[in-house]
């Protein structure tokens, strides 16, 4: 059954109902405290849906979101103040946050006929959210006509706003905005038909998070190139010396049996490192695929990124998840930065995959010269896995 996207319900249906949206407004906030978002990101990429929903003059628009992880606790630190501010500069109109989620006197603010915005705080200021409790999802859904899920980030989720909520909507109330369709438009691409040769990066660190994803990607794509932390485990499941750098044993074996289903030779690891005796301390050059004992491996080295920007240049289509190094660090930036420099400047279908190589990407000023660049990290790497999510299933087939 197909998706229905906001675009597909007539004006006429819309005039004078309440809309209600799950967007994923989970930005980055200054870590002084001064409450300033420091990537805006996740909210630009809303804007689109929200100015659509606006010219359809509903009565009302009720916006909902999580930030961070309050755990079930009213906290201020992780109030959506900072983003209701910011929504309201941008859109130039009133956007008026709510007490709580479940404030009395959001149907006090929908009975009012003026052209203001509802921004729901936190829904994890309610630890119901993260249980998918009915009672919770009902009592969100009783705001609203219709119920908007434009938060992709989320979507791998099955929380009360972004999956529990649709069992109290018609299911032709029940709809995908504008960011949920392009996610789905590239990542689908990926999954089904990636135009060859495809090549897929995968880095960062946590190698158990991506280890059923790069199995995968090892049957359709034609070149695996691996690195970041990723690569140590794999190194060493070749039996290769890797010195202090970040290594779980449990990643080794799983390295070592996705080693031995490489019959095609696809994937690709570092030949040099940059290293430093310390965390983040001064870098020493590594000229070889082994590392010193008193080393620890923190970027992909000259030669690596030479032999890896060799094998993207031939691509058609390219899949990034994961910086190639310890990239917060300029010193250890370098690989991320030349991988993303050659992304930008490919004639191909460029799909970066959430995470941290999208912050590499946007801090480098190059998210525009991307195809696609996910606003989900862990859901992203979901879709990727299965072709859908939780939550685009509940819109396609309803909950069972
Ligand atoms: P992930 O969330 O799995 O994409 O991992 C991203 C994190 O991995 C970033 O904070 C990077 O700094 C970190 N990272 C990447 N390469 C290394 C490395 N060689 N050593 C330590 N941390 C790394």
């Amino acid at each position: 059954m197909a998706i229905t996207y906001i675009d597909q319900v007539e004006a006429e249906d819309y005039k004078g109902k309440v809309i209600i949206v799950r967007f994923d407004f989970n930005v980055p906030l200054a870590k002084d405290g001064s409450g300033k978002i420091t990537d805006t990101t996740r909210i630009d990429r809303t804007l689109e849906t929200i100015n659509y929903l606006l010219e359809q003059e509903p009565k009302k628009l009720i916006l909902m979101s999580h930030l961070g992880r309050p755990k079930g606790q009213v906290n201020k630190s992780f109030s959506l103040e900072p983003v209701a501010v910011y929504l309201s500069e941008v859109l130039e109109r009133d956007v008026t946050l709510s007490e709580t989620c479940l404030d009395s006197g959001i149907k006090t603010l929908l009975s009012l006929k003026d052209n203001d915005i509802i921004l729901l705080e936190n829904v994890r200021f309610h630890a119901e959210e993260t249980d998918n409790d009915s009672n919770f999802a009902e009592a969100l859904a009783s705001y609203a006509d219709y119920y908007v899920l434009d938060a992709f980030g989320t979507a791998h989720r099955k929380h009360a706003s972004t999956y529990g909520i649709m069992n109290f909507f018609p299911r032709s109330h029940c709809l995908a905005g504008f960011l949920m369709k392009k996610e789905i438009e590239a990542l689908t691409k990926i999954v089904e038909k990636p135009g060859k040769p495809f090549v897929s990066i995968v880095g960062g660190a946590k190698v158990s998070d991506k280890i059923k994803i790069i199995e995968k990607l090892m049957i359709s794509s034609d070149k695996l190139l691996i690195g970041g932390a990723m690569a140590y485990p794999f190194l060493k499941a070749l039996g290769r010396e890797i010195g202090k750098s970040l290594c779980a044993d449990e990643d080794v074996q799983l390295a070592k049996a996705i080693l031995s289903k490489d019959s095609g030779k696809k994937i690709e690891l570092p030949i040099d490192h940059l290293a430093s005796k310390s965390f983040g301390g001064p870098k020493e050059v590594v000229q070889d695929a082994a590392i010193p004992a008193d080393l620890m491996g923190l970027d992909i080295g000259e030669k690596t990124i030479s032999n890896y920007q060799n094998i993207i240049k031939s691509a058609k289509t390219v899949l990034w998840n994961g910086p190639m190094g310890l990239f917060e660090n300029s010193d250890y930036a370098v690989g991320t930065l030349s991988i993303a420099r050659t992304l930008a400047e490919l004639d191909a279908f460029t799909v970066i995959g959430g995470g941290d190589s999208v912050s590499a990407v946007v801090q480098s000023g190059l998210a525009d010269k991307m195809s696609h660049v996910s606003t989900g990290g862990g859901a992203s790497l979901e879709f990727l896995e299965n072709g859908t999510l939780p939550a685009i299933k509940a819109l396609r087939f309803g909950i069972n």
